[in-house]
């Protein structure tokens, strides 16, 4: 018989953390940039809005449990929806703006969003899909607003009407918070539900220090968006932990990400690799102070060694790689050297796709399922499981990613002994030449460090003799030398048989609605023919 404990059935959610914010650090800040000027808010005020929100959405018939779908760049008011709504017991639905209209509606469709909160300038997004929304009731706009949309009713007037003050229920730990639907890089997009205590334990682990380590003393900027896999979890750390909160707003271009650094002396950013790699692309022509900067954090795709070199060179700012999926809410790895590291060896460590977070259990399995030793040379997928780790999708009965309790991330790679892991692939995306696997992610990282190759995205392409050869699809510099150039460069870096025969020049490498490579368009664009193939690089 196991001996009961004697510590409160205290539960868990986003109620306390809201509460933790609005008492302890009331006169920390949130800066909103609008495009010209920065608005500002203490936490007191954000809270209060809150309520008023929470208020304001109980009286359009809210109750427990109803989704509450957002349509939001990262601004004070998305904050505003991020606490009142879970804290009230409803559910926060993030939706992302740059999906396909069909994809979007679907989406608010499925998780049966009843109130929808949008961004006067998204507007347009939404009008072009309202009439295929089946379960929307009210559809509130923030800000003013030239498209109008029919019944729409005003954020600041809604609010204006309510009194400050709303008794937050209490509920179970384990209902649900926020949902966030798979960005749908592989295949349809799929929901995840997170609970409150699976949003309160990741808050926490956001900010253990050989995590992001986000404390007070922290100016945060979320760029990663606050609707995808929730801004990785910095909102919610920065508010808990009374850490600013600094939002660019849909501002996301190089020019204003790098003032907003500058003037709001920002500490923590995160953001994919392609908006770094945009950054550091514009700060090599323009003058950047990225002094402030203590860390930035970047993941959501490999991020290629020379681009943690080059900031770290160029702007001493320090980039830490981490890993993880909408699944996974989505922190599962941070790549931080471990104690004792020579100072020499810093830039290996943190080239590393990440080391394990506590909370998170992680194997590595072959292709039988069986379980592969942390040598870091086994490589076989990636499985997780944990208490911010999704058991299964909302409404989807596929169990195909899940295996007894793991969750099967579909993600390739190794792990050493230290818990490091090193992704070479998506299972999806993997190279198979001759029976050997080519690592697609590999080939990129040392690509992109020719330094004439602003972006660089390897595919498999169907290959009569070894069944699969890698296409690497580049977008160069002007004065960046041509693909025999390239490719001498990278036979010194990778085994001969690696060497891409096929390439194409292109000026843009598609991306996805949150930024990464898209490798479904760039294969079928292949498949086509669309693409003109430069076959210099052939061997032999
Ligand atoms: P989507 O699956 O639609 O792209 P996610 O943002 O949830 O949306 O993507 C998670 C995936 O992103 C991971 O399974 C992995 O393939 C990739 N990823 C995230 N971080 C890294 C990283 N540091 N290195 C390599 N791949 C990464």
């Amino acid at each position: 018989m196991v001996m009961e404990s004697t510590m409160q059935q205290y539960q868990l959610g986003v109620a306390t953390l809201l509460r933790a914010g609005q008492r302890v650090h009331a006169s920390s800040e949130v800066v909103t940039f609008d495009g010209n000027d920065c608005r500002r808010a203490k936490f007191t005020d954000v809270a209060e809005n809150a309520t008023r929100l929470a208020c304001a959405l109980r009286r359009l018939g809210v109750s427990a449990g109803d989704r509450v779908g957002t349509l939001c760049w990262n601004t004070q008011e998305h904050l505003e929806a991020y606490l009142a709504v879970p804290a009230m017991g409803a559910v926060l639905h993030t939706l992302n703006p740059r999906l396909f209209p069909d994809q979007l509606a679907w989406i608010v469709n499925h998780g049966g969003d009843r109130v929808l909160l949008v961004e006067a300038c998204l507007v347009p997004v939404l009008k072009d899909i309202v009439r295929q929304l089946h379960t929307v009731e009210h559809i509130v706009v923030i800000g003013a607003c030239e498209a109008d949309i029919a019944e729409a009713l005003d954020y600041a007037e809604l609010l204006g009407a309510e009194e400050p003050s709303f008794i937050w229920p209490e509920f179970e730990e384990n209902s649900a918070a926020v949902m966030c639907y798979t960005s749908g890089t592989t295949g349809d997009p799929k929901g995840v539900v997170y609970s409150h205590r699976s949003t309160y334990l990741h808050s926490m682990a956001a900010c253990m220090a050989d995590s992001l380590g986000i404390s007070q003393s922290d100016r945060v900027l979320p760029i990663v968006p606050m609707f995808h896999a929730n801004a990785w979890g910095m909102p919610y750390a920065a508010w808990m932990t009374g850490a600013d909160l600094v939002f660019a707003g849909r501002f996301l271009q190089p020019e204003a990400l790098c003032a907003l650094i500058a003037e709001e002396r920002v500490t923590l950013s995160g953001a994919v690799p392609t908006i770094w790699n945009d950054i550091l692309h514009y700060a090599q022509s323009s003058p950047v102070d990225l002094s402030s900067l203590r860390m930035v954090v970047c993941g959501g795709s490999a991020v290629p060694r020379s681009l943690i070199e080059r900031f770290e060179e160029r702007h001493g700012v320090r980039i830490v790689q981490a890993w993880g999926m909408t699944e996974t809410s989505p922190l599962a790895a941070v790549s931080l050297p471990p104690k004792g590291a020579r100072t020499e060896d810093e830039m290996s460590w943190r080239a590393k796709t990440g080391r394990v977070l506590a909370g998170v259990e992680l194997r590595i399995v072959d292709d039988a399922g069986a379980d592969l030793p942390w040598d870091g040379t086994a490589v076989g997928e990636m499985q997780v499981r944990g208490p911010w780790v999704t058991a299964r999708y909302y409404r989807d009965d596929d169990p195909a990613k899940f295996d007894r309790g793991w969750l099967r991330t579909g993600d390739v790679g190794s792990v050493d002994e230290c818990g490091y892991i090193q992704i070479t692939d998506r299972a999806k995306d993997v190279i198979k030449s001759g029976g050997e696997w080519i690592s697609s992610v590999e080939l990129e990282n040392e690509i992109m460090g020719y330094p004439g190759v602003v972006e660089a995205a390897v595919v498999a392409v169907p290959d009569e003799r070894w069944q699969e050869r890698p296409l690497a699809c580049v977008v160069l510099r002007s004065d960046a030398g041509g693909v025999t150039d390239i490719c001498t460069y990278l036979a010194e870096r990778v085994p001969r048989w690696w060497l891409p025969e096929r390439w194409t020049v292109v000026e843009e490498i598609p991306k996805t609605s949150v930024g990464k490579f898209d490798k479904k368009v760039l294969r079928s664009r292949y498949a086509e023919g669309l693409l003109e193939v430069d076959l210099s690089g052939l061997q032999e």
